[in-house]
């Protein structure tokens, strides 16, 4: 039995930094978070106890200064927020400031906007809830619903998988032959890095553990993606959901995390499995291709208009 860890996984810069200005914002004054700052229960309870409040809703925020996530937000919600008299602290993700301009570019063009993600979540929200029209698709059936327009202008939601993406995108110029449909690719770089990571693990074990929030979207995503290359994923929130029988006694077992799940759970999980099987062997992660290497915070600011 071996245990490989991904050579890229967890929590990405964006999430890192948005709790880290929370948790200075706590120690000056009590703060509210505008929805979850991060989709991890663990996360979000540890800035509970550091006197971070949660609300679903403007209405329901009652500190004097409130946070918006590193989803980031319309600009409609956050003057819902000014009128309230609210001192508005940013922690929105750059790589989602990013996405916003790539979609106004596209629309200064003269583009129909259309957004490849999930419907209702924030980050979709954010992108989508200050224009008069716009598309927000995840599947050919909702490409087959759409009114053909000359000029579409596509972008995606940071988190979703790349060969989604792509197919969607081509999905949209078969259906439209006739439009133009100018693409601007909004997956952030560290998402990439952790799903090109996860499918190569996901190829080379038995059995993939994906660590991270059962509410975290690029969890999901992750662990569909290894689903698609392994034929036993397990996802976890945390380390006692993990169970011995899921393990054969010569099986290569893979551990991977999405970009909201902390150090601290990963850890605990890679602990679990050393207890299951004693004695396993600890296997180097694969050299990471050269196109993956350098996701420090600042390149990934560098890079963010090519990524
Ligand atoms: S997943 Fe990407 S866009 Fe979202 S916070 Fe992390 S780096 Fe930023």
């Amino acid at each position: 039995m071996r245990i490989i860890r991904a050579s890229h996984l967890g929590m990405c810069f964006g999430v890192r930094d948005a709790i880290a200005i929370a948790a200075r914002e706590a120690r000056q004054q009590p703060v509210t978070v505008l929805g979850q700052l991060v989709h991890n229960p663990v996360v979000v309870g540890d800035l509970r106890q550091r006197g971070v409040q949660v609300a679903d809703t403007p209405e329901a925020v009652h500190t004097s200064t409130v946070l918006i996530s590193a989803h980031g937000a319309s600009d409609k919600a956050r003057g819902a927020l000014a009128q309230q008299g609210l001192r508005v602290v940013e922690t929105t993700c750059p790589l989602v400031h990013h996405a916003h301009q790539a979609l106004q570019r596209l629309i200064d063009q003269g583009c129909h906007p259309v957004v490849i993600g999930k419907r209702g979540h924030v980050e979709v929200r954010g992108l989508t809830e200050d224009l008069p029209v716009c598309d927000i698709v995840l599947s050919e059936a909702d490409i087959a619903a759409m009114e053909e327009r000359p000029r579409f202008g596509v972008v995606a939601q940071t988190t979703q998988p790349v060969d989604r993406v792509d197919a969607l995108v081509n999905a949209l110029r078969r259906r439209f032959p006739r439009a133009e449909v100018r693409f601007a690719d909004t997956v952030c770089r560290p998402t990439k890095q952790r799903q090109a990571a996860a499918i190569r693990l996901a190829r080379a074990c038995d059995v993939v553990v994906v660590v991270g929030g059962t509410n975290s979207n690029n969890t999901r995503e992750l662990a569909e993606t290894c689903r698609r290359h392994c034929a036993r994923v397990h996802r976890v929130e945390a380390a006692d959901e993990v169970q011995a029988a899921w393990f054969r006694h010569d099986d290569i077992v893979g551990i991977t995390a999405g970009t909201s799940t902390p150090d601290v759970t990963i850890t605990a999980v890679e602990r679990r499995l050393d207890q299951l099987g004693a004695g396993w062997e600890r296997v180097a992660p694969e050299p990471t291709p050269a196109w993956e290497a350098g996701s420090s915070r600042e390149e990934e600011l560098v890079t963010a208009g090519r990524h």
